[in-house]
């Protein structure tokens, strides 16, 4: 299929080389995906070699959200937009746009600089997960009160905010220990970034700001199967232990988020997902450099569901989405 838009896409630049942090991934694969982060011309060559119209990219995890000094990730998510900008973006507006990257250590400042972007021409933001405020066991998670201004920003500019994960707080693996390979995206990622997402729709985000889209990938990290037993369950938990949401989380699930194929080439988990959420909500994605292009593309190609669907998981819902046909 031609024209895809691709939307879960990583960058790096050689100033914040963000992703040496983990210990756990194979060295090989590592410096040939770290290779692959800071360059955009052979992407383009990867990407017309598998119907990949537009890639969306976004600066790679941990990203802003790991620096511990709100100053610097002030200074650092400006000084990485105008990189994206500068590198590929204005180079190649018609193959990649991009997601900005937001100081949320401040979230006045990350509110100012989602604005900058979008007016730059940025189409939302991407947030990898928590952010550490202070140092690498602190966390802020996106449906605390004084993150409201950001959302409020998000809103009122109507663009889209990515919850990309990162790993679980190094106080919170205990569970992983001897088994270290699990704390990234092979599991930890995923649950981290459910249970994140989870929180914001219990929280009663989407009821005060009921027009936000949050974006997942890999399918919704596995909400589309978790999330009606969570539902179910929760009526039996005291209301005081689970929020302030006045809808069901299902119904968060379907009206505020977009799931996308990130990294999943798996036509069980897509039916599922299609079945709890309908094919208005999923976007076509890769996870590049993680994942190739021509697993993910391959796949979604030829899996079996209606040309219908593919059309619009692949290229129209995020046409519409990013307004790229305004
Ligand atoms: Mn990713």
């Amino acid at each position: 299929m031609n024209g895809k838009i691709a939307l879960e896409e990583h960058w790096e630049s050689p100033d914040f080389p963000a992703t040496g942090s983990h210990n756990f991934t194979d060295d090989e694969y590592f410096s040939a995906v770290q290779k692959r982060l800071q360059e955009f011309e052979k992407r383009i060559e990867d990407m017309d070699r598998n119907g990949i119209q537009t890639s969306i990219l976004s600066l790679t995890q941990p990203g802003i959200e790991g620096i511990t000094d709100p100053d610097r990730a002030v200074k650092l998510a400006k000084q990485m937009n105008d990189h994206a900008a500068e590198f590929f973006v204005s180079k190649h507006p018609d193959r990649f746009k991009a997601f900005a990257a937001v100081p949320l250590q401040d979230p006045e400042e990350a509110a100012k600089e989602l604005e900058r972007a979008v007016k730059l021409g940025f189409v939302g933001a991407l947030v990898n997960g928590y952010s550490n405020i202070g140092d690498e066991n602190t966390a802020q998670y996106l449906d605390e009160p004084q993150v409201r201004p950001f959302w409020e920003k998000a809103a009122q500019l109507q663009v889209p905010v990515y919850l990309h994960p990162r790993i679980p707080l190094p106080h919170q693996q205990r569970i992983y220990e001897g088994y270290e390979g699990l704390l990234g995206s092979a599991w930890g990622f995923g649950f981290e970034t459910a249970t994140h997402a989870i929180r914001l729709m219990l929280s009663g985000l989407f009821d005060e700001y009921p027009d936000l889209t949050v974006i997942l990938g890999h399918l919704g990290e596995g909400l589309p199967f978790t999330l009606p037993r969570v539902e179910h369950r929760l009526r039996h938990q005291r209301p005081e232990t689970h929020g302030s949401h006045k809808k069901a989380p299902t119904e968060y699930l379907r009206k505020n988020f977009y799931l996308t194929t990130s990294g999943v080439f798996r036509t069980q988990a897509l039916i599922d997902t299609l079945l709890e959420v309908g094919s208005d909500r999923i976007l076509f994605s890769v996870d590049y450099p993680y994942e190739t292009m021509e697993e993910i593309s391959s796949w979604f190609d030829q899996c079996p569901i209606s040309e219908t669907d593919r059309y619009k998981i692949g290229t129209e819902n995020a046409s519409k989405l990013f307004q790229f046909n305004r």
